[in-house]
């Protein structure tokens, strides 16, 4: 069915609730083409500021293709002008609306809304008035290698590069000259480049622990790559997506059956493949601690990891800071010991440790190795609303 097509329902023909699902498009032309697919998420969250359902939007702002900012603003044509994916830009939204007493909506990818609900349960963000779009992630890049990987594996010039997408299991490029280059995901990671390696081993893919759910999976025929399909996940979802609707931001129309299947598939598929990535990386250590001294020696205590630390809600004063120093006797990282503790319930795995560690100490394997253990027992997810089910169900298994 094309965009124009007649039979689009209108408002007041759409139930708005919990678990409804559809496709949609802003339908302002040219947030359309600059969306990732169809610029739904930026109108979803222009609407909700032009009509104070929110004092604020997080979103990126673009420099190029491999760097942007994540600002908070109040003003809908930067909004607006925020429309698209940047594959090889990290995010830090949870940091950003942490402590700020504000109506917030922003985009997240998985990892991001577990940030922010992290905060939430240590009452640095009020999650009643933070309106979170979450987006369906295969995986992020660090912006360096994909620099580098764009020189060894695909010949071409990061300057040169207009545009990006994921498709059957290929990273595309697009350059200025208008050619596209594209190769497989498998052939990149095998090679050493492609996604975070946090990413590969992530199995939230669809992130339902936000309001919304959006991302291009299960948008077919002529409206792929063209129109997000949306999931409302809660009533803050539907009351963001009614309000898009309204102050006519968006148009939206029920999904095919073939749609909803498709991205169930994925989603499942995709979910196994992180589950697989897991068993590899996390391979059993005959000597846990010599693993874990050897790995740390050359940490130069600079605090970076935690400063980025999405779910670290400490402040610059805390237990782990104390022993930022190389004179203990231990002969290993008191530092990173304390911060094992204190994050074995709430290490995302977002990766942002790793990517900004100045030795390059691989401290998100180093964190979720720990975490994994402690979270698998207390059979407990970072990013599990406390306020609901499972939570009460979880038991302590000792
Ligand atoms: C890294 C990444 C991987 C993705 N992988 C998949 C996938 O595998 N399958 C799938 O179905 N969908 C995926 N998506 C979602 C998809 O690309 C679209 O974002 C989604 O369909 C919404 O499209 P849109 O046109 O409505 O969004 P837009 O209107 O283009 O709005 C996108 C919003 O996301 C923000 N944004 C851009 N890049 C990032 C980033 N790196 N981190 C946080 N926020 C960002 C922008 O600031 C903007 O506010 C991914 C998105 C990202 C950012």
């Amino acid at each position: 069915m094309s965009q124009d097509s007649p039979s689009i329902k209108t408002a007041h023909q759409i139930v708005m609730q919990k678990g409804e699902m559809f496709v949609g498009w802003s339908t302002k032309e040219d947030v359309r083409k600059r969306g990732g697919s169809g610029g739904l998420v930026t109108s979803v969250l222009a609407a909700a500021l032009e009509k104070k359902l929110v004092d604020a939007v997080v979103v990126l702002k673009k420099i190029n293709e491999f760097e942007a900012v994540p600002i908070i603003t109040s003003d809908v044509n930067e909004v607006l002008n925020s429309a698209g994916s940047l594959h090889s830009v990290p995010s830090n939204f949870a940091k950003l609306i942490a402590n700020k007493d504000m109506k917030v909506a922003l985009p997240a990818k998985g990892c991001d809304v577990r940030g922010i609900i992290e905060q939430g349960k240590r009452n640095a963000v009020n999650l009643d008035n933070t309106f979170i779009i979450g987006l369906n992630c295969g995986g992020s890049m660090h912006p360096v290698t994909t620099r580098e990987m764009l020189e060894v594996m695909y010949k071409i010039k990061p300057e040169d590069v207009h545009g990006e997408e994921i498709e059957k299991g290929k990273l595309i490029f697009k350059t200025k000259d208008g050619k596209e280059h594209a190769i497989t995901i498998d052939e990149l990671e095998e090679k050493g480049y492609g996604r975070r390696e946090s990413c590969r081993y992530c199995t939230i893919k669809i992130p339902n622990n936000s309001d919304l759910a959006c991302g291009n999976w299960g948008v077919t025929g002529d409206l792929a790559g063209k129109a997000t399909f949306v999931e409302i996940n809660s009533e803050k979802g539907a009351k963001l997506l009614q309000n898009a609707i309204d102050a006519g931001h968006i148009q939206l129309q029920k999904p095919d059956e073939k749609g909803v299947a498709a991205r169930a598939k994925i989603k499942g598929a995709m979910e196994g493949l992180g589950k697989k990535w897991k068993d590899r990386v996390f391979v059993p250590l005959d000597n846990r601690l010599e693993y874990f001294r050897k790995e740390l020696e050359n940490c130069i205590d600079c605090g970076a990891c935690k400063a980025v630390c999405p779910t670290c809600s400490c402040g610059d004063v805390s237990k782990c800071t104390e022993f930022h120093y190389r004179g203990d006797a231990y002969k290993m990282s008191m530092y990173h010991l304390v911060r094992f503790l204190h994050l074995a319930d709430s290490c995302i795995g977002c990766g942002q440790c790793s990517d900004v560690c100045p030795v390059d100490i691989p401290l998100t394997r180093l964190y979720r190795r720990f975490a994994n253990t402690v979270q698998e027992q207390l059979k407990y997810e970072p990013g599990m609303d406390l306020r609901k089910p499972p939570y009460f169900e979880a038991k302590l298994e000792v």
